[in-house]
């Protein structure tokens, strides 16, 4: 169990940003950032033992931050806030008052807005606790930061242990009523960008996803995936009917539960050539299944290799896009009388 803390850099007002590099007895390697809670890389085993690391992300700041890097907003490895995934045309009311956001993805709202929680500087504190080592990261968002009401203290706990998982808590706290909807933004590639990731096998715990039009907002249906190419109950290669999709795989998907809020496996993910297995399980209800479909080779990892189109896959969880215009759909407002709370847990197998 080891965890080091370095500089990574400054931000634009002067601001130490540091990375912190959380390792376990297995060697398991992850780095994280607390610009953006962003993890930059993380190295797992294959079936020989072999470490490589298996997220896009950069080494420098100055990537993060760069305009070419903003104006593309893949998001990489970022904690997304405070509403994951769109609402539609950037609208919403709570409690009788409308509020607007502003409008980044087409028509609508997308991750939090034009500064969401992936580019704001979080306080940090490193931990180690048991067989775990971990990283706390708080956030406080002001009422109407990026038009959303409502004072929210957020915390994001992500630990790494020696079962090889990296969980990620968030816990939050707000003094009005608003949506709230956080999710993690790795792009992973198990056979460590030597390939895109259309050979993966991917298992997903859903009989059903929401349907959706043609700017991602769902029409409020929920549609089963029997016979359709979203049906992953039994593992299929990302790649095999990816075609019959126009822009690939970028929906929201229900995720079988017994019990609401419940952990358990949303999805496995497995790459044949290196053996690698990805497991998640979430508290969630949804989980948007993204093939980076947008990638486009614009920007190139730290050891060189091109971030090209299906270069990595997102498992965000979620609750469902647009929910708070979606009265039928799983309730994303957190009032002062509830607590924000979520789980997530990536494991990695081989
Ligand atoms: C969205 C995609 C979007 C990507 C990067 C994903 O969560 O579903 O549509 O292109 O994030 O912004």
């Amino acid at each position: 169990m080891n965890i080091k803390k370095e500089l990574f850099g400054k931000t634009g007002d002067n601001k130490e940003v540091h990375i912190f590099n959380l390792q376990n007895n297995n060697g398991i390697t992850v780095k994280i950032t607390n610009y953006g809670g962003i993890i930059t890389y993380l190295s797992a085993p294959d079936r020989e033992g072999k470490f490589d690391n298996i997220v896009l992300g950069f080494d420098s700041l100055e990537e993060y931050t760069s305009p070419s890097y903003i104006k593309g907003c893949p998001y990489l490895g970022a904690i997304i806030g405070r509403y994951a995934n769109r609402i539609a045309n950037g609208t919403f009311s709570v409690e009788g008052k409308q509020y607007k956001l502003v409008l980044n993805d087409g028509p609508n709202h997308l991750h939090g807005g034009t500064k969401g929680f992936d580019k704001v500087l979080w306080d940090a504190s490193e931990f180690r606790s048991g067989n775990l080592t971990g990283l706390r990261l708080d956030y406080f968002s002001k009422d109407m930061e990026e038009g959303y009401p409502g004072n929210l203290n957020i915390t994001v706990i992500y630990s790494l242990t020696d079962q090889n998982e990296l969980k990620i808590e968030y816990r939050g706290q707000i003094d009005k009523a608003c949506p709230v909807n956080l999710t993690q933004h790795s792009y992973f590639n198990l056979n460590s960008m030597n390939s895109d990731i259309l050979g993966h096998e991917l298992y997903l715990n859903a009989d059903k996803y929401t349907i959706a039009d043609d700017t991602f907002i769902p029409t409020g249906e929920l549609a089963h995936v029997a016979n359709t190419p979203l049906d992953f109950l039994n593992p299929r290669k990302i790649g095999e009917r990816i075609k019959m999709l126009e822009i690939g795989y970028d929906h929201n998907f229900v995720l079988n539960k017994q019990e609401e809020d419940e952990l358990s496996l949303a999805a496995r993910v497995t790459d044949e050539t290196t053996g690698r297995i990805l497991e998640m399980y979430t508290t969630e209800p949804g989980v948007q299944f993204y093939s980076g479909n947008f990638l486009n080779g614009t920007f190139t990892d730290a050891v060189g290799i091109k971030m090209n189109k299906r270069y990595g896959f997102c498992l965000e969880a979620q609750h469902y896009p647009d929910s708070p215009n979606k009265p039928d759909f799983p309730s994303s407002i957190l009032t002062p009388e509830k607590k924000y709370f979520q789980l997530t847990v990536y494991k990695f197998l081989v």
